[in-house]
């Protein structure tokens, strides 16, 4: 999905020095009809497997405890470099390097999701429970005209393997809604799949048109539609989010401590959920929490263990 560019590593983005972004790739060559990205960034390019290690290695020198692989479509890391092992291959080589840190996926396209990367995530307490998995929409005819590479079953299947196989995994759709052949139809297709989908956090998009894109010369629907789509769809994903908070209150989770504020510690757990601690707590801390409350006013959390 789109992604803001940056830069090389070494960029303390949150402030904080205890999370950092790294990317590995840029670029990308999907034919996805609303998307400009392809044709202002241009094609897929992976950083070299031994430069995303040596950055790797130097952020976690300069005291980063976790570190975001990004990209504009990480899922075709290693394909223009002949790097066989792909994204699941750079994450192996990742986890070999020594040191106390935490490794977190950003998004992912659909196919992207390999038994590969379900394994490592299942298997590596290093590699963050966490997914952004984008979705676009729920009905087969509106990904046919985005044209998407998947269909909604698909999707779905992706999804269900990986909550099932990452048991805890934080799961994240991205939504845009309101393309110019949606209809009411298609619509309630997006919000019934979501409803019944192992999602844990929703981001939802109101279509607009980008100049050159395929999609820019399509009739749309009225835009005060699509705002109230785009609403609904919220709405649904902040229930969704809550609901998933909520079956972890009373349990353990893994969780990093991030800057206090002057009253509270707060903390991002592995599956990504921001948790509010009674007390300040030191940043950059690996520690094990356990939910207390998950209502709309926050996520409130007790630690449990240094
Ligand atoms: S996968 Fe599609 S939406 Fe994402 S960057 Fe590529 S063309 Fe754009």
């Amino acid at each position: 999905g789109p992604e803001e560019g940056r830069g090389h590593a070494c960029v303390p983005h949150f402030g904080d020095r205890t999370r950092a972004f790294l990317k590995i790739q840029e670029g990308c060559n999907f034919p996805c009809s609303y998307c400009i990205i392809p044709s202002v960034r241009g094609p897929s390019r992976s950083v070299p497997v031994e430069v995303v290690v040596e950055d790797f290695k130097a952020l976690l020198d300069a005291g980063y405890r976790e570190v975001v692989l990004t990209g504009v479509n990480s899922g075709e890391y290693g394909k223009d470099t002949g790097f066989r092992g792909g994204l699941a291959g750079l994450v192996e080589r990742l986890l070999a390097v020594p040191g106390r840190y935490r490794i977190r996926l950003n998004s992912l396209e659909p196919r992207a999701v390999t038994p590969g990367i379900r394994t490592l995530m299942r298997r590596e307490a290093a590699l963050a429970k966490h997914l952004q998995i984008p979705l676009q929409s729920g009905s087969d005819a509106v990904l046919r005209a985005m044209r998407r590479n998947y269909r909604a079953a698909f999707y779905e299947e992706q999804l269900r393997a990986l909550a099932e196989e990452v048991p805890g995994v934080g799961i994240g759709a991205d939504v845009l809604v309101g393309f110019p052949t949606e209809s009411t139809a298609d619509f309630d297709a997006t919000l019934a799949l979501l409803e019944r989908s192992p999602i844990a956090f929703v981001h939802a998009f109101t279509y607009s048109p980008r100049p050159g894109t395929a999609a820019a010369a399509m009739p749309g629907i009225p835009q005060r539609e699509a705002a109230e789509r785009t609403r609904r769809v919220r709405v649904l994903g902040e229930r969704k989010h809550l609901a998933f908070a909520a079956r972890f209150v009373g349990r353990p989770l893994s969780a990093l401590t991030l800057a206090p504020s002057p009253d509270r510690g707060r903390a991002l757990t592995e599956n990504f959920l921001h948790v509010a601690l009674p007390r300040p707590e030191g940043p950059n801390r690996f520690v094990t929490v356990t939910l207390r409350s998950a209502g709309s006013e926050g996520f409130a959390a007790e630690l449990v263990e240094a």
